[in-house]
């Protein structure tokens, strides 16, 4: 898999993993491999709306310009995006502060045969929360528990959940946040503290490596996306979902030829009722 798959807690180092690995794979090839991802994740999400039993859940987070909207853009955009709601997470409103710190990320989960997508997350709660000391240490570290918890009760409720990191290095962080100050086009994406945030670059790296630590499990996988190719990235994200998904395929299947055959009956019985009356 070209992603790293984490999906039981434990000790992370990002420095184990390559941000600029490619597996060998040349642009097109993987622009070609994405293509035929793309056209098996949308028939697994069809088959999840059809069945209508389980609901997925995507979570993107990334350090600044890792490619999180981008991913969306270019993967979640393979799906049919009728079925799919992208949520943002920003500074929390006064209101959603006044509340515990998953009420605002609850509300946006999806409902079954819907794809949610997360653009930042409630692990922000125990990023940007933890490098900053919005919170004190007591506080965001039973986060980590109560996040774990809440996975496990979106498991119960039949939500399939993707969680993933993208894993960009520090020279082409450098690149991209150049390239958005030279290009008029692309200015727009600068925010002033994305260069403040780099400076906190290993604050961040700690942060991560215990959020993905910490909250990998098998029903809440976190996968770690080589992104600073940002083809390869895409790809690795699609290959991720279809894997994700596809276990669940014969299940689904099984749930529609089911309800397929109950249609036909009742229809059956009601041209019959017809006819004889
Ligand atoms: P993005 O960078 O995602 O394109 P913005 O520039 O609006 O969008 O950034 C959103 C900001 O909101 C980020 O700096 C992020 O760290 C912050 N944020 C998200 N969730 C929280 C949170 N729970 N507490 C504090 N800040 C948060």
């Amino acid at each position: 898999m070209y992603a790293k798959r984490l999906d039981k807690p434990g000790k992370v180092k990002l420095s184990d993993y390559d941000p600029g690995e490619h597996a060998k794979l040349k642009k097109e090839q993987g622009e070609e491999k994405l293509a035929e991802l793309g056209a098996e994740l949308a028939a697994l999400q069809e088959l999840m709306y059809g069945a209508g039993q389980h609901a997925l859940l995507v979570v993107f987070q990334g350090r600044d310009t890792s490619g999180k909207d981008g991913v969306i853009n270019k993967v979640i955009g393979l799906m049919n995006t009728m079925g799919c709601s992208v949520s943002s997470f920003k500074v929390p409103t006064e209101l959603e502060r006044d509340h515990d710190f998953l009420w605002r990320i609850h509300a946006r989960t999806p409902a079954k045969g819907e794809v949610g997508v997360f653009n930042r997350s409630h692990y922000e709660d125990v990023l940007v929360v933890r490098v900053h000391n919005l919170m004190p240490e007591s506080v965001w570290r039973a986060r980590y528990a109560h996040i774990v918890h809440f996975e496990e009760l979106l498991r119960d409720a039949g939500v399939i959940i993707a969680k993933f990191y993208l894993h960009i290095s520090k020279d082409e962080q450098e690149k991209r946040l150049l390239a958005r100050e030279a290009e008029p086009k692309k200015a727009w994406k600068l925010s002033p503290g994305d260069w403040k945030e780099r400076g906190y670059w290993d604050d961040y790296t700690q942060a991560y490596e215990d959020a993905l630590g910490k909250c990998a499990a098998p029903h809440a996988p976190w996968f770690i996306v080589p992104s600073d190719h940002k083809w390869f990235r895409n790809l690795a994200v699609a290959e991720a979902l279809v894997e994700t998904l596809r276990p669940y395929r014969a299940e689904w299947e099984a749930r529609l030829a089911a309800v397929g055959a109950e249609q036909k009956t009742a229809l059956q019985k009601m041209r019959s009722e017809a006819a004889s009356g």
